[in-house]
């Protein structure tokens, strides 16, 4: 695996492989590599002559009391990881390659980032849009790769594809969780024993809702049993949503709609904030 820093290399070895006719596929993440992010690099392998992974955390999309600093950083333990899984390129650029001077440009999405993790988290999808359009632009991939996890990311991305004319297919894969049935995330590694089951909380939660679903269609009444279920089960979590969605559109709903009805939230297991999703 060819581990590269610097925008100029990666675009002089991107040249290369595009000469050969080959075709590329590109998975950012931002390191701390799961089997979550592993299934992504799997897909991206089977549809791709060439995978090129990304490992950055990006500073522009952490608020100011975010975990930014303690944002887990394994980059070793990551460099074999990506190397098993035979990923051709790792791009792993710094804080000053990708963002050399101040910025004046941002992207920003109207509409759909107003809602969910946007409300606690108001400036996480310009910082998420503008790295991921920089990303795209320096890797100009066939086709990227994002996780169902971070729902909301992926629709925004999709929309920023589609609004700017990238000339890339996304795909969106399935969400991989332990057996306990916890999506994992590289924030998991915050968590101790007990706080993992704890966490459990939200994944109950929107089965419950799902279970709900089949007997009442009312949208309300489904997210209101599910944050009743977390505040009398679980004395230790905050909420900080739960919601009953359209899935392509993510504006709220007041019937379920079949296929494609959005179930997620987000909960703080101590200071450690968790999301999670699932359509029904
Ligand atoms: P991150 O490193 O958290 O920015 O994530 C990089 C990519 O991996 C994003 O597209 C995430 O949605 C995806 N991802 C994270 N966790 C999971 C998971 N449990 N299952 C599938 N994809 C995931």
């Amino acid at each position: 695996m060819k581990v590269v820093k610097d925008i100029k290399s990666i675009r002089k070895l991107i040249k290369q492989y595009k000469m050969q006719g080959k075709s590329i596929g590109f998975v950012p993440t931002m390191g701390a590599l799961h089997e979550g992010h592993l299934s992504l690099i799997r897909k991206a392998r089977r549809e791709n002559d060439i995978v090129i992974a990304s490992i950055f955390v990006n500073p522009l999309q952490f608020g100011l009391n975010e975990d930014l600093e303690k944002y887990p950083r394994p980059i070793n333990k990551d460099k074999k990881l990506l190397e098993k899984e035979k990923v051709a390129v790792l791009f792993l650029p710094t804080n000053e390659i990708m963002y050399p001077h101040i910025l004046y440009t941002y992207v920003d999405i109207d509409k759909l980032k107003d809602c969910m993790c946007g409300l606690s988290r108001p400036t996480h999808f310009i910082g998420v849009l503008t790295v991921v359009a920089k990303l795209f632009n320096i890797i100009t991939p066939d086709k990227v790769y994002f996780g169902q996890k971070d729902y909301q990311q992926a629709m925004i991305i999709k929309k920023m594809i589609l609004d700017l004319n990238f000339p890339i297919k996304i795909n969106i894969c399935p969400i991989v969780r332990e057996k306990s049935g916890l999506a994992l995330s590289s924030r998991n590694m915050y968590l101790n024993e007990k706080e993992k089951l704890e966490a459990l909380a939200l994944y109950n939660a929107l089965n419950l809702g799902k279970e709900i679903s089949f007997k009442n269609k009312n949208a309300k009444f489904i997210a209101t049993k599910m944050k009743n279920y977390i505040l009398k089960n679980y004395k230790n979590i905050k909420i900080d949503y739960l919601n009953v969605r359209n899935a392509d559109t993510l504006e709220k709903i007041k019937h379920i709609l079949p296929k494609k009805t959005l179930l997620c939230g987000a909960i703080y297991v101590g200071k450690t904030r968790l999301i999670d999703n699932i359509i029904i």
